[in-house]
């Protein structure tokens, strides 16, 4: 039988560590099997660690489709057959965040460290710059995001960006939240 093509891609920021509560494990299995059983297909820095891993791995389970883009240098830690689903290998970290960027059509935050901050933040600027209009959404599990929140209000406060930054991205603390919003940027039918 042939495969049911995807609808639309969703890019996932998230820790290449797992953390410190078995919570942030539990939301990035369950998006991953919601992705999968709703044809969005995952596009993601490509490891196999962390989060990410527990994300691909979940997509993979499914039966999903997964884009993983990874830098050549991250790619030797890796290890290439550990990645699921189509692999874009490319030179260095900016040419990662462009093609994730290119082939994706939302972008979600789940808990992460500094990559996963530097990641979501230069989609913020983009869109910010005007560069970028495509969604932006934080899955706050466990309030992991909320300080980020009030340093972007102080941001604001400070007058060191107006106060439309606050309206280039979505906070959500739960996946059942996010979904609605989701399916209705990815211009997705949720009755299909
Ligand atoms: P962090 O939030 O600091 O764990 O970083 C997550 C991001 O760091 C990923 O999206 C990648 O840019 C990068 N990264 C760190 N370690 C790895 C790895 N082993 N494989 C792939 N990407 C990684």
């Amino acid at each position: 039988m042939e495969k049911v093509k995807y609808k639309k891609s969703l890019c996932v920021f998230c820790g290449s560590k797992n953390g410190n509560n078995l919570i942030y494990k539990k939301a990035a299995k369950e998006l991953g099997t919601y992705l999968a059983k709703n044809k969005i297909r995952l596009v993601y820095g490509g490891g196999s660690l962390g989060l990410m891993g527990e994300l691909a791995s979940s997509v993979n389970r499914n039966k999903g489709d997964i884009l993983g883009v990874i830098p050549k240098h991250l790619l030797q830690i890796e290890g290439i057959n550990k990645n699921h689903g189509e692999i874009i290998i490319t030179d260095d970290m900016h040419t990662r965040k462009k093609t994730m960027y290119n082939n994706s059509d939302a972008f979600l935050c789940l808990p992460g460290g500094i990559g996963t901050l530097e990641e979501v933040s230069e989609t913020i600027t983009w869109f910010q710059l005007n560069i970028s209009r495509k969604p932006i959404f934080f899955l706050n599990i466990n309030g992991y995001w909320d300080k980020f929140r009030v340093l972007v209000e102080d941001i604001v406060s400070a007058e060191f960006a107006s106060k439309d930054l606050l309206n280039y991205f979505t906070f959500f603390e739960s996946l059942e939240a996010l979904v609605p919003s989701l399916l209705s940027s990815l211009e997705i039918d949720s009755k299909e």
